[in-house]
């Protein structure tokens, strides 16, 4: 645990630097306010501060106030550490949002139990933020396919849908599904199936940027959505194509093969969700029908 010593009296930051060392702690030292903030801005920051009241550039409680600006995941758990002494500094320093306050010149003893209390504070926020983290993650993807579940691609789209209406730039929006996924469980097993789903969410994900959507509609039936410069290049869903029909999934002694059909259309906003799948989900039953194993781009938006 790294903990930052903010106090411009030589003495003090010397002799906090000695305790925090002693105590098998990693410490940061600075001398004025604004450099405390500066180290408070960094990804690898402190989790803990020490922090005197009466500092040049920026004093303890404006870092305070400063600090709890910052928005973090997990907020630095501040302990002034401070000669201020009246009810009303403490009272101040807490109001800020300093989470404890101790008083120079202060027991050793103290000090070491107060720092552990916010080291047990600083595990539990980060043990909260993390079971939070989960249980987004567990809300809005599929597990087996690790894409966006149906509700969070629905969710995602819409917003990217008026989003691009705004912006005016245009969307290729996809609907793929796996050909003859039916057959392949019958002679496989679920098992296979699932195997095969979770190695074309794969496809879908090594596919894909960051700013592109790719979600589970249901079944062996998925949702892409990708932010286009040129709405006729559709080399990304001819890749993804193309990957499907190479990949190999092994079961038992047998190899089984995929491929994929792949409906696809343009919008630039304006319309509804449900009328944009609509036209992709046209162009699907079209590739089913013209043979599978397949992407067809045939309905622009009108
Ligand atoms: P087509 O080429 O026309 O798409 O034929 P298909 O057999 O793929 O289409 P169909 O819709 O008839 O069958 C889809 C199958 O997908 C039926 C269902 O049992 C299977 N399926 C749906 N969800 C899952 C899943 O989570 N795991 C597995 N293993 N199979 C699933
Ligand atoms: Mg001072
Ligand atoms: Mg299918
Ligand atoms: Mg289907």
């Amino acid at each position: 645990m790294k903990i930052l010593i903010a106090d411009d009296d030589n003495v003090s930051r010397l002799l906090l630097h000695r305790l925090l060392n002693r105590w098998g702690f990693d410490s940061v030292e600075v001398a004025d306010g604004e450099k405390a903030l500066e180290i408070m801005r960094a990804d690898d920051a402190p989790e803990l501060v020490l922090l005197d009241w009466e500092m040049p550039k920026a004093d303890g409680p404006e870092v305070c106030r400063q600090l709890r600006l910052m928005d973090k995941a997990v907020p630095p758990y501040i302990i002034f550490v401070t000669a201020k002494d009246t009810l009303f500094d403490l009272v101040l320093g807490l109001d800020m949002g300093a989470s404890d306050f101790i008083r120079k010149p202060y027991k050793q003893e103290e000090l070491r139990a107060r720092i552990q209390v916010g080291i047990r504070t600083i595990a539990l926020q980060t043990q909260l933020v993390e079971a939070r983290n989960r249980m987004e993650h567990l809300a809005m993807y599929d597990m087996l396919t690790e894409v966006y579940n149906r509700r969070a691609i629905m969710d995602l789209f819409g917003r990217e849908l008026s989003r691009c209406a705004r912006e005016q730039h245009t969307l290729l929006v996809a609907m793929a599904d796996l050909d003859y996924f039916k057959k392949l469980n019958d002679q496989f097993g679920h098992a296979t199936g699932d195997a095969a789903l979770s190695l074309f969410g794969e496809i879908l994900r090594n596919n894909t940027r960051k700013s592109d959507l790719v979600g589970r509609w249901g079944g062996e039936e998925f949702i892409l959505v990708a932010q286009v410069k040129d709405a006729d290049d559709l080399s990304l869903f001819e890749r993804i194509r193309l990957q499907t029909e190479n990949s190999v999934l092994k079961f038992e002694d047998k190899s089984v093969r995929l491929s994929v059909s792949i409906g696809i259309t343009a919008t630039t906003g304006g319309e509804t969700l449900e009328k944009v799948l609509h036209r992709a989900d046209n162009a699907l039953y079209e590739a089913k029908e013209s043979g599978r194993n397949r992407i067809v781009f045939n309905e622009r938006q009108p």
